[in-house]
């Protein structure tokens, strides 16, 4: 996002790694026995603090 949905600012910290680091979060699936993880990305605003949470690949079989 360019700017926060929330509070208008174009003060954004955009594409954190929400996935790695000591913070660690995913949806896993499983495609031919191989699992994987998808990970999660984030938009900081830093004049609210609110935070969208995305991914880079949408089209998988999320089941
Ligand atoms: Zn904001």
């Amino acid at each position: 996002m360019d700017k926060c949905i929330y509070c208008g600012s174009n003060n954004i910290e955009k594409g954190i790694s929400v996935g790695s680091g000591n913070f660690k979060t995913g949806l896993r699936h499983v495609n031919f026995l191989v699992p994987q993880v998808e990970w999660f990305y984030a938009d900081l605003c830093k004049d609210c603090g609110s935070v969208r949470i995305y991914v880079k690949e949408t089209n998988r079989n999320w089941d």
